[in-house]
């Protein structure tokens, strides 16, 4: 089973990944956790990039280091592991590409669906779970950490993406469900293993 963890930045992924883990592992689930960009070195490499603040790539060049890392990452890890009957964890995946270079840097989005086809990204995720919260907050979480380059931008970057993830979410509710992450974080990580529960089959 393939579960991706969305949103825009400083909505508490990151720490909901380990929560997630225990519980299906302690239901008997072999787990991998990964992340995007990341996954692996060629991945990892291009994290570092995206987090660089001095590099200034634009919309274009950004999707296609995304999309060679998505192809490495599902063909060496994502495929491999569900294969074996895995459950994959992993930390921003497609749709943050259609929130972020669409909604947030405006790159049309039929040509990313082309890139994704000619990448040969076809397989969508099981279960998304799409953190929502306003930009507002998760500036106000993120204050504290070291800013990467697009967390210097405005605010009104953050909303167009908010905008893609409910969009994408409303096309397809049974994929993608809505977890408030505005409320405090132990709330966040209830409603999460409530929403796991009832489709983690065996
Ligand atoms: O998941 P996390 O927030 O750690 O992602 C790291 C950074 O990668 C994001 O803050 C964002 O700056 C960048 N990113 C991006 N476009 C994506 C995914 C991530 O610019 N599609």
């Amino acid at each position: 089973m393939f579960i991706t963890l969305e949103g825009i930045e400083g909505a508490g992924k990151s720490s909901a990944i380990p929560i997630l883990a225990a519980f299906c592992e302690a239901r008997g689930f072999a787990v991998i956790r990964t992340r995007e960009p990341g996954g692996g070195l060629l991945g990892e490499a291009l994290r570092s990039i995206f987090l660089n603040p001095e590099l200034t790539l634009d919309a274009q060049a950004e999707l296609l280091l995304l999309y060679a890392g998505r192809r490495d990452h599902w063909l060496n890890r994502i495929q491999p592991a569900l294969a074996e009957g895995k459950i994959v964890l992993c930390d921003r995946y497609e749709d943050s590409t259609y929130a972020y270079q669409s909604g947030g840097r405006g790159f049309p989005r039929e040509r990313i669906a082309e890139l994704a086809r000619w990448a040969g990204i076809t397989q969508a995720p099981d279960l998304t779970f799409w953190f929502d919260l306003s930009p507002e907050l998760g500036a106000a979480r993120i204050r504290a950490r070291k800013a990467d380059r697009l967390e210097q931008e405005h605010t009104a970057f953050f909303t167009r993406a908010r905008t893609v993830f409910a969009e994408r979410q409303a096309a397809e509710p049974e994929r993608i469900l809505r977890i408030d992450a505005a409320v405090p974080i132990d709330e966040v990580h209830v409603a999460l293993l409530e929403a796991l529960a009832p489709r983690l089959q065996r």
